[in-house]
């Protein structure tokens, strides 16, 4: 078997260490003796929406979401969709993740977004929301708590047919007010939290690969159990920053 990944702008969405997710994907995999491939695509390169299992958006400014937007949708939206009807997984976080909704208004300004959740990104006046986050979510089926880091100015509201990640426990989540944080329809997920997130929530990253293979292999694999010791501290560590 082998985790087929594709980061969309690595050059560009990729603050906060968010490459950190890849590379913990890789680790996983590797250490199961599954085989993985990554590659990127930046400005102006098409995707093929059969080619990869599991998409990745990271976080970005404000000046790399507008660098992104527009050719993201132009040359990557009606793949993506594709992508993720036919069962692929999707991570977006932060920046990436505001972009999967219709639009991120920064004053008179406003970007356009994938149109992939119901959701809008509004750069409103006011502190950005920073800080030490923990929400609790029932993703894979049991209740869980994920932990992580939070810095963003835009607020994201829902429209009707969104749903959260998660419930916000402690931080501040979507737009501070709603205690919603995060979206999540079937096999996408949306999320402001980094730090980088999947090192710190390991059975995040086992859930996306699991999603990922099932949809090139026909049928969920049982994932060998890892140790996970470190993994397990970072979590209890990202966890008690944030005061849960
Ligand atoms: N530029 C966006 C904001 O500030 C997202 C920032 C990020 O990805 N951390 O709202």
């Amino acid at each position: 078997m082998e985790l087929r990944v594709l980061s969309l702008y690595p050059e560009q969405m990729n603050i906060y260490a968010d490459r950190g997710n890849i590379l913990f994907l890789q680790r996983r995999c590797e250490w199961r003796g599954i085989g993985f491939a990554w590659q990127g695509a930046g400005p102006g390169e098409s995707v093929d929406p059969g080619e990869h299992d599991l998409f990745y958006v990271g976080g970005g400014q404000d000046r790399d979401q507008r660098v992104v937007a527009a050719d993201m949708v132009e040359t990557k939206r009606a793949a993506l969709a594709a992508a993720v009807a036919d069962g692929a997984a999707l991570l977006a976080v932060c920046g990436g993740y505001q972009l999967l909704g219709e639009s991120y208004q920064l004053g008179a300004e406003t970007l356009p977004g994938l149109g992939l959740a119901d959701l809008r990104t509004i750069r409103e006046e006011g502190p950005r929301l920073i800080g030490n986050v923990a929400i609790e979510t029932e993703l894979d089926g049991e209740p869980r708590v994920l932990a992580g880091f939070e810095n963003h100015g835009g607020r994201t509201y829902f429209g009707p047919a969104a749903r959260p990640l998660g419930r916000v426990v402690k931080g501040h989540g979507n737009n501070g007010t709603d205690g919603l944080e995060g979206v999540w329809r079937d096999n996408l997920i949306g999320t402001y939290l980094h730090g980088p997130l999947l090192p710190k929530n390991a059975w995040l990253a086992d859930h996306l690969i699991k999603l990922a293979l099932e949809r090139r292999y026909g049928r969920r694999p049982d994932l060998e159990p890892l140790p996970d010791e470190l993994e397990r501290a970072a979590h209890a560590s990202a966890r008690a920053a944030a005061g849960v």
